[in-house]
């Protein structure tokens, strides 16, 4: 086969240099035809758009086009032809075709529509279909719109790390790191297990949250993000939750509770502008396959004012409702937490747009988070969003030794090995805060897409570790 440099499909796609010699490789799609001529659907994953492969039968051997099945992965040669059919300005007349992978008809996504919870169990064969090449291209345009984001605005990409010794970060159930040989654990005279000869000589967890350790980036560099792996062992096998998620975790000195909530809603829309100016394929795709009101809703969180609402507030209309003849399934009460159905009432059915709750009482939020004068409430703020729930999860930090010491120990925390923290309202000590997105919520709001599952390659979720 005549070699030629390959061009990618997204590239091809928009050329109009017709009569050209190209090379293109990827996977067949579907393929049909006459005995006469084949039409090849090829995909190479650069878009959710196929190439057309024009192949006169009688050109090629009979025992290579047998091979052309779905799933095949085909290196193409042929030159470029102006389309009528295809629905592309472009297709390939094929002058030479190599089958670089056959794939026989046990391929998993041989059949069209399968349900996600079929393509969850063969996770590894899933990417190769349309849906979750769509999922994923958006995925990495996220992560790019983050960092150009922070970047713009003069924040450090600050890395804190995944190994952590604090158990005081309190969100969560942890999983333990150890080299220890579990079957033959060493134990004091009270039966506790000794740390003593572990690899770190303490207990070690992987993180919850980079919160904390980004404090110390914000108080020196001013304004960092966070960007990576966090991990929770809370046992909540929702279509929202994942044992192994991303998190960005901003942290900020000098700022509000105004400034903290103005910097959540420009960076969700943000995001949002940027997978409506820059997936717009794969949003078409996404709109008309998963999710018909897709577009739309994004098009409205752009354009609209997040509501601004304190958790007191909040309760009055939620009362109101259950007077008006609401039934909600947990009660509702000055203090209580919400469920996900009271902040689905307000974002879906009250207000119908995002939701930016703030001053939750302080014993319902985390130890660090600022007290407001009446004692009673924390300049803690959560962003709910429609279809999703909580986005995002913030507050003002408090940055004052004595009142933090307080909190800490009117609530307990365990504060062994966490002097480090304290220290930065020892030493020069500044009012700060921030909030941490979950990067699949985000995923799961701007693609449609209904389960937390289906937007990371490989899920960790309770008994699943596969792939
Ligand atoms: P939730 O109430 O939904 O369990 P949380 O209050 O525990 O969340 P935070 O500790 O505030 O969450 O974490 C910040 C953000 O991280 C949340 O707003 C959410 O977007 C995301 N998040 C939290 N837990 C998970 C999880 N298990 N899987 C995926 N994302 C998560
Ligand atoms: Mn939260």
């Amino acid at each position: 086969m005549e070699s030629i440099r390959r061009t990618r499909i997204v590239e091809l796609l928009q050329r109009e240099d017709y009569g050209t010699k190209v090379n293109v490789k990827g996977w067949v799609r579907t393929k049909r035809g006459s005995k006469a001529v084949n039409f090849i659907a090829l995909n190479d994953g650069s878009t959710i758009k196929n190439i057309q492969i024009v192949a006169d039968v009688e050109k090629f051997d009979p025992e290579m086009i047998k091979l052309i099945t779905t799933g095949a992965c085909l290196s193409v040669n042929g030159e470029m032809v102006q389309s009528i059919g295809s629905g592309q300005n472009v297709e390939i007349q094929a002058l030479e075709i190599e089958v670089l992978g056959t794939c026989p008809a046990d391929f998993p996504m041989q059949k069209k529509g399968q349900s996600f919870e079929y393509m969850r169990q063969h996770a590894h064969m899933r990417l190769r279909t349309n849906t979750f090449g769509a999922v994923f291209r958006i995925r990495h345009n996220m992560a790019i719109a983050i960092h150009q984001f922070f970047h713009e605005r003069g924040f450090f990409y600050f890395h804190t790390p995944i190994i952590t010794a604090s158990d005081c970060e309190g969100a969560g159930q942890m999983f333990q790191v150890t080299t220890k040989n579990l079957y033959d654990l060493k134990k004091d005279e009270n039966g506790s297990i000794i740390y003593d000869d572990d690899f770190f000589g303490k207990t070690t967890s992987l993180t919850v949250s980079g919160q904390l350790e980004g404090e110390l980036g914000a108080t020196s560099l001013g304004q960092i993000y966070t960007f990576g792996p966090t991990f929770r062992a809370e046992n909540s096998n929702t279509p929202r939750h994942l044992a192994e998620f991303w998190m960005i975790e901003p942290e900020v000195a000098f700022i509000d509770l105004d400034d903290l909530m103005d910097l959540e809603e420009d960076f969700i829309k943000y995001c949002v502008k940027w997978a409506l100016d820059n997936c717009q394929d794969d949003l078409e795709f996404l709109n008309k396959m998963i999710d018909k009101g897709l577009i739309e809703r994004l098009k409205a969180v752009v354009n609209t004012d997040f509501v601004r609402l304190t958790y007191t507030e909040a309760v009055k209309i939620l009362e109101e409702a259950i007077a008006g003849g609401h039934k909600f399934e947990f009660p509702v009460y000055w203090g209580c937490d919400f469920a996900s159905e009271h902040e689905r009432y307000l974002v879906e059915e009250h207000f119908n747009k995002p939701v930016i709750l703030t001053d939750y009482p302080k014993d319902i939020k985390a130890f660090y988070m600022k007290m407001n004068e009446d004692g009673k409430t924390v300049q803690g703020t959560d962003v709910l969003f429609p279809q999703i729930g909580e986005i995002i999860g913030g507050s003002v930090r408090e940055e004052n030794y004595d009142k933090l010491m307080a909190r800490i120990e009117e609530m307990n925390i365990p504060m062994k090995d966490m002097w480090w923290y304290l220290d930065t309202r020892k030493f020069g000590t500044c009012p700060h805060g921030g909030f941490g997105l979950g990067f699949e919520r985000l995923i799961l709001f701007v693609t449609g897409m209904q389960n937390i599952r289906d937007v990371i390659p490989f899920p960790r979720t309770p008994k699943t570790a596969d792939f």
